[in-house]
């Protein structure tokens, strides 16, 4: 039997989920055609789009643009403040993922006004530093609701309210990917110009995603050739994948809080029974508002690829928190900006759960775990 505890890498769908896939490929439809075939897809896309308003709390003048995912969906969003503000700022953090921080090197690169704040070593962002970043003109503010590999909350309402202070005219954009599906929180509490979702992060499949534009902000489009979506986004939809999101939205609209809670109750007894079995290992940012499923947990004198590695040998999937660019593992940049040095960064494991793990599960990956590192060399 196969454990997951790397829901933060993606959420594999129910079985529900895939039977709404299954059905929507069956519809087969262009959205754009006249005919019924295409009209039956148009009406699962508007559908859906329905459905994610309702459960997002988007009001009826905001938007909702489909696209195949975050990461395009960031990038859109900042390209976009470019293209419309060639002298204008982006201040942004130094634990975004790197679908922010990429696109932002970039900009910095062809001479863009960016700001990049570090976080505290508690993990949290400072709300005054984010202030301090800003300029009154033409700035977008660009800020994760919820760290992937720390699974801190970041203060995002209280960042809105602080910079709309300045001047209404600062944007404010969070890329809410690791959030939906395990907050109670959303759009119409966030209060931001812009937000980001990504569909296989709460359940739909990968290749679907979101940006929520609230009403009068402008935004360009990045990919060009089709009047799809507003003409905001050019390309003829993933109709599986939107309908699958439009069903996940729906599904979860009744039930969040119960899985919050059964994610937080697994959560917080993993927690405990790991520290008290495996001596000096630590939760990395324990005092702070988190995700309720995720655990970043420090195993000193662990090498955490190593472990990943063991772990998935017992049917445990974890993540090492590291990010593979061609192929060879570097040490987090979340954990590094935090001040933390490389060794121990380096014996860093994340443990995300799923909504529907249980308290054996819990036991097992505790007892999995204590057993593996105790067979391990701890002189990493
Ligand atoms: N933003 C965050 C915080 C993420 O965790 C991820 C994926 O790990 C992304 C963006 C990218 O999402 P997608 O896979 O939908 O492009």
């Amino acid at each position: 039997m196969i454990i997951d505890c790397d829901a933060n890498a993606t959420y594999v769908p129910d079985e529900e989920i895939q039977r709404v896939v299954s059905a929507a490929l069956g519809l087969s439809g262009n959205p754009s055609s006249l005919h019924r075939r295409g009209q039956r897809a148009r009406a699962a896309l508007e559908e859906s789009r329905a459905s994610l308003r309702e459960f997002l709390g988007v009001g009826p003048k905001d938007e909702i643009v489909f696209t195949s995912g975050a990461t395009e969906a960031n990038n859109t969003v900042l390209a976009s403040h470019a293209a419309r503000f060639p002298k204008g700022r982006i201040v942004s953090t130094l634990i975004e993922h790197p679908c922010v921080l990429e696109p932002l090197k970039r900009l910095k690169a062809s001479g863009y006004d960016v700001v990049l704040v570090p976080p505290k070593s508690d993990g949290s962002v400072s709300v005054e530093r984010i202030v301090e970043g800003v300029s009154r003109l033409n700035t977008l503010v660009s800020i994760m609701a919820a760290n992937n590999e720390t699974g801190v909350i970041n203060p995002v309402t209280e960042i809105v309210r602080a910079v709309k202070n300045i001047s209404s005219d600062i944007m404010v954009h969070t890329d809410a990917a690791q959030l939906l599906g395990k907050s109670l929180v959303s759009w119409s509490d966030l209060r931001v110009d812009l937000m980001t979702i990504s569909g296989h992060k709460f359940g739909a499949p990968s290749g679907v995603g979101a940006i929520v534009i609230r009403d009068g902000v402008t935004l360009e489009p990045m990919i060009l050739g089709g009047p799809q979506e507003m003409k905001l986004r050019g390309g003829t939809e993933n109709v599986s994948g939107i309908a699958a999101l439009g069903a996940v939205a729906s599904l979860l609209k009744g039930g969040l809080a119960t899985r919050i809670g059964t994610m937080r109750g697994a959560r917080d007894s993993f927690e405990a029974l790991v520290q008290e079995r495996i001596e000096g290992c630590s939760i990395n940012c324990a005092d702070q508002p988190r995700l309720p499923n995720t655990t970043s947990l420090c195993i000193p004198g662990v090498r955490a690829d190593d472990l990943v590695v063991a772990l998935d040998l017992e049917g445990i999937l974890v993540s090492s928190g590291a990010a593979c660019s061609s192929g060879k593992p570097e040490p987090s940049h979340v954990l590094l900006a935090m001040g933390q040095d490389e060794k121990r960064v380096k014996s860093t494991i994340r443990i995300s759960f799923r909504s529907d793990i249980d308290q054996p599960s819990v036991t097992r990956v505790v007892d999995v775990l204590a057993q593996v590192v105790g067979r391990m060399n701890r002189s990493a």
